[in-house]
């Protein structure tokens, strides 16, 4: 092992505490006071299903996750889950629509970085319905392609009554995010969304790369919210789900009526009626989760993270700023739609950029280089990002920025 850790500001997998860590290899060898280590006791020992309630309630007092909704654990990421929800919403909406035709079922689709457009890519490979665009936000870019904005609530063309609206709240390689702010213009359209008749929405959102980092706003209108573990919460390996109870539907009664067949493993009652014990979960990614989720109780849940979060993104987008007005950064992202999680930039210049990242590797500092479809700086500022952490960076940004002007 390295001396000292570096500060990673990589995308996912990500950081995590370093208390956290170490508290997870006492559990490797004895779990619990169980004399047996986390990877090797039994996932049906009452001691391991006592502490996935735990984190149950854990997610639940924090999000303030309401009753009428189910919190599911399993496997897959996000992108088993881009799948899993075109197959449980349209087996949801054949048995509340049985006479529906292919084409009169609709998935509205709202695309606001590279994220909503595989799982949007996902939903037309499946097939079962229409998949509608109901926004494409590169139509709203700078350059005509990117993406690089959420739109403001005006131009959401929704269908009249779609089996579910699908969103990302955090587009992790574009730096796009829904503004925490209702009143913003690029807050999340909930007012604008097509109610079922029963008044419920049927509204899905990707939560991969800010969930538990901030409250989520009408949470209670959500039927279904999905994350990956590996951004603020644990090691990659574990998905959560947050799912409304009208979502648990039998699929081979849906099956019966036409609707494609689901995998068990797949279908959100099986998880819901096993208690996400249908089969073996990933019981070390789970403990660390746990481990993590205690420990951000202890430190004020999300009412502290929201706030540390806000405070570090706010750091990072001024030091961009200073940047642009010596010429030295430009920044990817249109006003009110950066994100808080992962912050974009250019570094301008000939080999400007590779300098910038050999200089912050030689500071201690890595996982900043771009995704490789879009290039330049992401910075990414999840929960086990301290505030000192932030200075640091941005420290070394101001300092970039010197050089570079004189
Ligand atoms: N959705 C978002 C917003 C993501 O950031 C990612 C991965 O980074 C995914 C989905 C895909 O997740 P996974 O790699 O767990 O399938």
């Amino acid at each position: 092992m390295p001396a000292s850790r570096v500060i990673n500001f990589g995308p996912g997998p990500s950081a995590l505490p370093q208390s956290v860590l170490e508290k997870a290899t006492q559990g490797l060898l004895n779990f619990n006071e169980t004399g047996i280590g986390i990877a090797e006791i039994s996932h049906r020992s009452k001691e391991f299903v006592a502490f996935l309630s735990n984190i149950e309630s854990l997610i639940r007092t924090q999000l303030d996750v309401p009753s009428t909704h189910s919190i599911l654990f399993t496997q897959g990421g996000g992108t088993g889950q881009f799948s899993a929800v075109v197959l449980n919403l349209l087996a949801r909406h054949r048995l509340l629509y049985p006479e529906l035709t292919a084409d009169e079922r609709v998935m509205d689709y709202i695309l606001t970085g590279s994220w909503s457009e595989k799982a949007f890519q996902e939903a037309g490979r499946l097939g079962g319905a229409r998949v509608n665009v109901a926004l494409d936000a590169r139509k709203y870019s700078k350059d005509g392609v990117s993406f690089d904005n959420v739109p403001p609530h005006g131009e959401y063309a929704f269908s009249p009554a779609p089996a579910f609206i699908y969103y990302c709240e955090n587009e992790t390689v574009d730096g796009v995010q829904f503004s925490a702010d209702p009143s913003a213009q690029t807050s999340f359209p909930f007012a604008r969304l097509p109610r079922e008749r029963s008044g419920l929405l049927p509204l899905v959102g990707d939560h991969s790369s800010s969930f538990m980092s901030r409250p989520i706003p009408h949470l209670g209108e959500h039927a279904v919210i999905f994350a990956g573990a590996q951004k603020n919460l644990g090691p990659a390996g574990l998905t959560v789900l947050i799912v409304r109870h009208d979502c648990l539907v039998d699929v081979d009664a849906a099956a019966k009526l036409g609707a494609a067949p689901v995998p068990l493993s797949l279908s959100y009652k099986t998880l819901a009626d096993s208690k996400s014990l249908y089969n073996t979960p990933s019981m070390l990614p789970i403990y660390i989760t746990g481990l993590v989720l205690e420990r951000m109780q202890e430190l004020g849940g999300l009412t502290y993270f929201e706030a540390l979060n806000k405070k570090k993104a706010e750091k990072v987008y001024a030091a961009i700023r200073s940047g642009e007005e010596r010429g030295v950064f430009q920044g990817k992202v249109q006003d009110g739609s950066g994100s808080w999680m992962n912050v974009v930039f250019n570094v301008l210049g000939d080999g400007a950029e590779s300098r910038f990242l050999t200089g912050a590797e030689e500071a201690g500092m890595k996982g900043l280089k771009g995704h490789r479809s879009v290039g330049g700086i992401r910075v990414s500022l999840y929960n086990a990002i301290t505030e000192s952490d932030t200075d640091k960076l941005v420290g070394y940004m101001k300092n970039f920025v010197s050089e570079a002007g004189a």
